[in-house]
């Protein structure tokens, strides 16, 4: 039965709280969640225990221990980990797990054409026979697969770019998020030009859906809607301003890819004489209620820009390294006070949803290319992965203190990769030296995801299963398809 109160005492504990401060960090540590809230965190001191097993009473589940009822304060355990806010992924793509090591060692557009677009158009030519096949659509077995990824990872929330094909595809991510017990904002894909003829809307079309999924979604727990135009180049001023308009009057976020990759940028500046960011400017679409994704090629004046409207920026260091697009001015949106929050973006360009992984690389690289070891310490870039996109998200989490959402995970310190870990070098080993495998236990919203590193939500050996099976029709299907050529603003 599930128990109305949780605890969870660790040899480590990182609150990421702002009336801390950001940096505390605490030897000895606990979080008491009550249902979906977090009630108490702090040290963990004797007497401590002994009071809230009785003011718990047998509503009291303690982490990490097999003994219900009549329990004492020395039955506690403090486990050999540290806990720390559930991590925000504050930008990625539900529909690419299946893909990941297709089509590597190309760039953007070449691999959205061989991996993501193959992919998505595999799915819906054969949505009858997948869904006779697996017994639910394969939509909803490939997000099922991404929330299993996230959970993997210690990912409490996530806003999903859902691009594409997937536009049509919201009740099944809706089912998996709901099914994994996790946190989702949809940011539902549109376009109306330069793109597969096959999902091109009109304004009016991406408006209907919007206002449908609203009122069919909008009112589940844990789940928002919002506009997600996939791209600038694939979505005309009017489209865009329709869009920013429809977020204005639901007062939601509005989420976009922006300036990705060179290539698009000068296909702006000779189609418009001005880049992605100030195309978006013109068309209103700019400002504090706006996250932009990648922002890898900034002019100067697209820094003044962001800075002005307040714009909100994602950083996602894997993709962007992998797919060779460069890598944003991320030390000068910093300090001109540009919201950089950093993810993963889907499976497929990143290749895993590892985000201390992301956040190592955002580091490594700014140092390396700054020549400044002092750049984008480890404590600012876990920052990034949790309090910055909480805000960024408007989430209540991404911190522990009373009253924020118990979203919470526990890294496992007993690993020879991350031993010796001590107070003083915490946040660095878990930048550093941790792989990203190490997250043991998860908890969101109050419940346990993830207990001593089983599953509980998923059935991760069926989901492992039919993606596999999914993987090995793709592959034949690879191979008998018409290619798909010159996606995106290459078709001019
Ligand atoms: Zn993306």
């Amino acid at each position: 039965m599930k128990k109305k109160f949780k605890l969870v005492r660790s040899r480590l504990l990182l609150p990421m709280d702002e009336k801390l401060g950001l940096s505390t960090r605490i030897e000895d540590g606990y979080v008491l969640t009550e249902g979906s809230l977090i009630k108490e965190v702090g040290k963990y001191e004797s007497g401590i225990g002994e009071r809230i097993i009785r003011e718990c009473g047998d509503d009291l589940q303690v982490i990490g221990l097999e003994k219900e009822g009549g329990l004492v304060e020395g039955d506690i355990p403090c486990l050999d980990g540290v806990v720390l806010p559930g991590f925000i992924k504050a930008h990625g793509h539900d529909h690419e797990s299946p893909i990941i090591g297709i089509a590597k060692d190309e760039p953007l557009t070449d691999w959205l054409d061989h991996a993501v677009n193959v992919f998505t158009g595999f799915l819906n030519e054969n949505k009858d026979e997948l869904t006779a096949e697996f017994g639910v659509s394969a939509n909803l077995i490939t997000y099922t697969k991404a929330k299993l990824d996230d959970i993997y990872y210690g990912i409490t929330s996530a806003l999903t770019h859902h691009c594409n094909f997937n536009k049509y595809h919201v009740a099944e991510l809706v089912e998996a998020n709901a099914e994994a017990g996790t946190k989702i904002m949809i940011a539902v894909g549109g376009q109306d030009r330069n793109y597969d003829p096959r999902i091109l809307d009109t304004p009016e079309e991406a408006v209907k859906r919007l206002d449908d999924y609203t009122a069919e979604f909008g009112d589940r727990e844990r789940t928002w809607i919002l506009p997600g135009p996939d791209q600038v180049f694939s979505n005309s001023a009017e489209m865009i301003k329709v869009l920013k308009d429809w977020a204005n009057a639901h007062g939601t976020l509005f989420h976009m890819h922006s300036s990705e990759e060179p290539g698009t940028t000068a296909w702006f500046y000779s189609q418009y004489l001005c880049s992605p960011v100030e195309y978006l400017n013109q068309a209103g679409a700019l400002d504090e209620n706006t996250i932009l994704a990648h922002q890898v090629n900034n002019t100067d004046v697209d820094l003044v820009v962001l800075k002005e409207t307040g714009t909100s920026i994602v950083h996602n260091p894997l993709a962007n390294t992998i797919l060779g697009s460069g890598m944003p001015p991320v030390m000068e949106m910093l300090e001109l006070g540009i919201p950089v929050a950093i993810s993963t973006d889907g499976s497929g360009s990143a290749d895993s949803q590892n985000m201390l992984g992301a956040a190592r690389m955002a580091s490594q690289y700014q140092k390396a290319f700054h020549k400044d070891a002092h750049a984008l310490p480890a404590q600012q870039v876990l920052e990034m992965v949790t309090v910055v996109p909480a805000k960024m998200l408007r989430l209540n989490a991404g911190s522990l203190s009373a009253g924020k959402d118990a979203d919470l995970i526990l890294i496992d310190l007993r690993r020879p990769n991350l031993t010796p870990t001590r107070i003083d070098n915490v946040v660095e080993n878990l930048i550093w030296a941790s792989d990203g495998s190490e997250v043991r236990w998860v908890i969101a919203n109050g419940n346990i995801l993830k207990d001593d590193y089983r599953f509980v939500t998923l059935d991760e050996e069926k989901i492992k299963g039919d993606i596999m099976k999914l993987s090995e029709l793709l592959t034949e299907y690879r191979e008998s398809h018409q290619e798909i050529k010159a996606t995106g603003a290459r078709q001019e």
